[in-house]
């Protein structure tokens, strides 16, 4: 869904992230990236860096995540997110996401939890069995915290999100009912008119909700060792297309153009007619070799990717590092006064306040 333009002066909130578990995707770029860079011309966009999150999984890995922590910013900027115009935020320096968490887990049935679909096919897919931390779970609920924190009207997404989302919207109307006296029967619309703290957000999936990874089967995942990386080289662009299995044995055999080929087939090769072309000399078994189906995805691949890489190549090295950990600062501190004024205004809706919390720090 391509969002709408935001209609006065004042720019309505937008916020998404993604967990430091590895680099920026394809399935990354087309589920989530291009939505991004269209809203941050009229939203005022918080992209997070879930690094509490990955340590969900990671726990035995903190110098994988602070690395990819940096190179997720490096890859973000690539792509053309602008940190003048977006905030960087750090998960992990905006405690109100914390406090928050804890908030709503109250909100939110342990069942209901659990019953997420996400969840579920990660725990499968990531191979985590039943000895998963009991902060894999939470981070479902943390997610609630990291988007209503900063009280935003979208959240672009991939598909698998979507039931995160969700649960995300149910705790905002559980919350204003409860502690902001709005009607139960309020269109999602109306709850901040009706004096909620919360509105409800919608997640905006991009134009390919589920990018199929390069082996044909699972979503591509930084995790799953199937992912085309913004960063890989042509070469590495090549080698893996490459693996795309297909199991067609000829160039004359009649081929499926709903394979996992035929689908990047469609994403990423912009001449239409080059498109349909190819479909049909593959459906018809016309002398077409997956060989060459392959080279020409690989190249057009390699053509999205290539101005990334080459914007990433000013931002590799200590100078590049430096430059990042500067965005990621100024983005957080930006970003830590949208949040603690929500963590005031729910503390407020909930008769916790007793006076800012700056005069009880001491010092
Ligand atoms: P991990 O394997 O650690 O879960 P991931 O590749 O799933 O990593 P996330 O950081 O979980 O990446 O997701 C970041 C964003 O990218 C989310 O909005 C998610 O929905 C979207 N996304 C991830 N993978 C895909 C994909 N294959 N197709 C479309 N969108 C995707
Ligand atoms: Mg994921």
């Amino acid at each position: 869904m391509t969002p709408p333009p935001a209609s006065s002066s004042f720019r309505p909130r937008v916020l998404t992230g993604d967990t430091p578990t590895g680099r920026l995707h394809l399935g990354h770029y087309v589920g989530s990236i291009e939505n991004r860079l269209r809203l941050q011309a009229d939203y005022d966009c918080y992209f997070l860096l879930a690094n509490m999150h990955a340590f969900t999984t990671r726990a035995d890995k903190p110098d994988d995540i602070r690395r990819d922590t940096l190179e997720i910013v490096k890859d973000w900027i690539a792509c053309g997110i602008d940190p003048e115009r977006s905030t960087v935020v750090l998960q992990t320096e905006v405690p109100a996401i914390a406090e928050l968490t804890w908030f709503f887990a109250m909100l939110v049935p342990f069942n209901r939890v659990m019953r997420n679909p996400t969840l579920k096919t990660e725990i499968d897919s990531k191979g985590l069995g039943d000895t998963y931390s009991f902060g894999f779970p939470m981070y479902a609920v943390g997610q609630c915290a990291d988007i209503l924190a900063f009280r935003p009207v979208y959240v672009p997404v991939g598909e698998d999100q979507v039931a995160h989302i969700e649960m995300c919207r149910e705790v905002a109307r559980r919350f204003d009912q409860l502690y902001c006296a709005v009607d139960s029967h309020a269109e999602d619309a109306d709850y901040e008119k009706q004096g909620g703290v919360f509105p409800i957000p919608e997640a905006l999936v991009g134009k390919v909700g589920r990018l199929v990874g390069i082996d044909g089967k699972q979503k591509m995942s930084k995790s799953l060792n199937n992912a085309i990386f913004l960063s890989d080289s042509a070469k590495e662009i090549k080698k893996k297309v490459g693996q795309i299995f297909t199991g067609r044995q000829s160039m004359t055999e009649k081929g499926d153009i709903n394979n996992a080929l035929f689908e990047y087939v469609r994403i990423f090769i912009k001449d239409e007619a080059r498109v349909k072309e190819l479909e049909r000399a593959y459906a018809a078994g016309d002398n077409i070799g997956d060989g060459h189906v392959k080279q020409e995805v690989a190249q057009a691949i390699d053509e999205l990717i290539g101005p990334i890489r080459e914007r990433r190549a000013a931002l590799e090295g200590k100078d590049g590092d430096k430059k990042i950990i500067e965005i990621i600062r100024h983005g957080t501190k930006r970003a830590n006064k949208v949040a603690e004024e929500t963590l005031a205004m729910a503390k407020d809706a909930m008769q916790l306040g007793f006076g800012g919390r700056n005069e009880m720090l001491p010092g």
